[in-house]
């Protein structure tokens, strides 16, 4: 199946989905939006109140700072997949739950193969911990990883930027520094996830190793 046809099955299944309660609070289901062949991939966290009115992702305030981010450092909206660790409204915009994140991820996977990103921005701790379940966003916001071959970068969620004031110049230094992250992207190195050796079974909680 091609990409843009895996995608709209994807957004077809995530209308109708009951693998977790936050189908009872779905007006309308938010899968993403953006070409099948975007090279950089954003994963927020959930769709909001308007996300919610309308099935498309970062609609509202939160939105339009991602726009006038994206427009700063030159990268047209319309060129980036925007997605959620979740595809349906929380209530009252609560953080998705542990259950719910494991039962969407299958779609974000999907989405992840069907579009093969070369750089996946995630947007606020829930998206980062994805990839990075041991990091403090406050530590690694910024910071580039490589996982599996594809760059990683954790950036504050716009969201934080318009609660909280004093993040906002975080958040426009990490934006800024995206283009860098991009040319650089081969000489990112991979990331070691350190082992646990007191227990052949047992893993001891991922160190983030920083570019
Ligand atoms: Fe299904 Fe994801 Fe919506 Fe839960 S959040 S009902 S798993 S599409």
């Amino acid at each position: 199946m091609e990409p843009v046809d895996l995608l709209a099955l994807i957004a077809k299944e995530t209308s109708a989905c009951t693998k977790c309660d936050l189908q009872y609070s779905r007006k309308n289901a938010v899968p993403g939006a953006g070409p099948q062949n975007a090279e950089i991939m954003f994963v927020g966290e959930g769709p909001g109140f308007h996300e919610n009115e309308q099935g498309l992702p970062f609609v509202g305030p939160a939105g339009k700072f991602l726009d006038e981010l994206l427009e700063k450092v030159g990268l047209p909206r319309d060129e980036v997949f925007i997605t959620n660790v979740v595809k349906c409204r929380p209530p009252n915009n609560r953080d998705p739950l542990a259950e719910e994140l494991a039962a969407c991820d299958g779609f974000l996977e999907r989405q992840i193969a069907a579009i093969n990103p070369k750089v996946i921005v995630t947007l606020g701790r829930f998206s980062m911990q994805k990839y990075l379940p041991n990091a403090k966003i406050s530590q690694a916001h910024g910071q580039a990883v490589r996982i599996k071959g594809r760059l990683v970068v954790p950036f504050y969620h716009p969201a934080a930027a318009l609660h909280q004031p004093s993040l906002r110049s975080a958040v426009e230094a990490d934006f800024a520094r995206l283009p860098e992250w991009i040319e650089k992207a081969g000489d990112v190195p991979e990331y070691v996830e350190e082992q646990s050796h007191k227990d052949d079974d047992e893993q001891k909680p991922e160190q983030l190793s920083l570019f």
